[in-house]
């Protein structure tokens, strides 16, 4: 029996939106469509493995969720992101220059926190079972059916619902997707990611220190104390053989790779790979449903950007529907829907641009592009102006910020 919680009222009777999905972008379109008098149901199934991966909430991000009153059930068990270093590791003939990014350089006090997705997910999940405007259904979903002016969502447990918007937030295999009729642009990479927490002996003095190998970024990422997350970007051959190494060797290697900056390693239970890809969707919205977090993009995890675009969705289209409500239009009508395509595309495509040319850059054996991309770090070390654009930029867009993610509360 499928566990549901909020009680039987208008909302499980008659949802004006339904998510679906039960992953951080899920979770918090539905606190944002909640919050902003939108009678939503989440309906969505909780994975059964642990993600063992972090994630690092850059400073809009950090304020929507303070907005939303999520923060402060987990703030306590982030680690600040003060300074961001970019490190060339590669040891090839045109080498960068160490790059150093200071969040207090753009009047920040950090560029944002690193949490623990089950973390972030459990403060999220406490923050949406206490909305009366949310029902939570724990179950998947079956079926999704555009029908004229609704959406049927049809339950595994043979439940059926109905609502004038689907947020499809259903992750990379999206059957939302699918049921908007909106086609799939893929490129997978030849690079896996490998992800670990790690215990080490040393401080990391809130920095967060990015090694450029010639496979790919090798990521050091602070927890509260002294413990980092680790993401290292390598070729699918040797990332197998990494992932197998035991824990002592394991945690010798990576304290090589990073030059024994944080000391001793202790590798800690639970690791993970990650084949890397870009995958965007031709469109964020058709046929009543509104893509969200991986269902509409995914990129691969350089420069921290996969869920805060997620999130950046999350808020935008619970923005959208809330104003149409507010003005009694249809809130998943196509005024909605071509409103949040264009207020997302641009944000998507540039930062998904911007990582595959770094990373291309990166691997590439050409001469040339080496030189351009140490020519391109040695102005970013060098031009204040051009490194404060690069940062402030980095955090989010300039314009078209959602309403729930201006002015930066860190
Ligand atoms: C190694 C790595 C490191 C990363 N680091 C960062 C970082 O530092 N910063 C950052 O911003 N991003 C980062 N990302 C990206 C980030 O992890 C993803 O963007 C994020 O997890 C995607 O969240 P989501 O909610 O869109 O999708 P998911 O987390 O995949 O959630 C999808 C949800 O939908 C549910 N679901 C699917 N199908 C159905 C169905 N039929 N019925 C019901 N429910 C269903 C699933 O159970 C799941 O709960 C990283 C990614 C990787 C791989």
């Amino acid at each position: 029996m499928p566990d549901k919680i909020g009680t039987e009222n208008a909302v499980s009777r008659n949802p004006e939106a339904i998510v679906v999905g039960r992953g951080p972008a899920a979770l918090t379109a539905a606190i944002a469509l909640a919050e902003a008098g939108v009678a939503t149901i989440l309906a969505g199934k909780r994975p059964p493995r642990t993600d063992n991966r972090t994630t690092a909430l850059l400073a809009s991000s950090i304020t929507a969720l303070e907005n939303l009153g999520v923060w402060d059930l987990c703030a306590d068990k982030a680690a600040p992101l003060i300074t961001m270093r970019l490190v060339d590791a590669t040891g090839r003939l045109f080498r960068a220059p160490e790059v150093r990014f200071d969040a207090h350089e753009i009047d920040l006090d950090a560029f944002g926190y690193n949490i623990e997705n089950p973390v972030l997910i459990d403060a999220l999940e406490q923050r949406a079972g206490g909305l009366a405007n949310l029902a939570l259904i724990d179950d998947e979903v079956v079926a999704v059916e555009p029908d004229g002016d609704k959406t049927d969502v049809e339950l595994k447990s043979g439940e059926r619902l109905a609502a004038r918007l689907v947020v499809g937030a259903d992750g990379r295999n999206s059957m939302c997707r699918d049921a908007a009729g909106i086609e799939l642009s893929n490129r997978p990479y030849k690079q896996v990611a490998l992800t670990v927490c790690l215990t080490h002996t040393r401080p990391h003095h809130d920095t967060s220190t990015e090694f450029h190998t010639a496979s790919g970024p090798f990521t050091l990422v602070p927890l509260p104390g002294n413990r980092s997350s680790l993401v290292w970007v390598l070729r699918p051959g040797d990332a197998d053989a990494v992932a197998e190494l035991g824990d002592e060797d394991l945690a010798l290697e990576i304290e090589a790779m990073a030059h024994s900056i944080l000391g001793k390693m202790t590798v800690e239970p639970g690791r993970a790979l990650f084949p890397l890809n870009v995958q965007t969707a031709r469109r964020f919205g058709a046929r009543r449903i509104a893509l969200v977090g991986e269902a509409a993009h995914v990129v691969p995890p350089i420069g921290a950007q996969g869920l805060n675009l997620g999130l950046r969705d999350a808020v935008t289209i619970a923005e959208l529907a809330a104003e149409a409500k507010d003005d009694s239009r249809d809130i998943g009508g196509a005024d909605v829907l071509a409103a949040y395509e264009k207020a997302r595309r641009g944000d998507v495509m540039s930062r998904g641009m911007v990582i595959d040319m770094a990373n291309r850059t990166l691997l590439s054996d050409f001469l040339p592009l080496q030189g351009l991309r140490g020519i391109g770090l040695y102005a970013l070390d060098k031009i204040g102006p051009l490194r404060r654009a690069v940062m402030r930029e980095g955090i989010a867009p300039r314009f078209g910020r959602p309403k729930l993610m201006r002015d930066e509360v860190v």
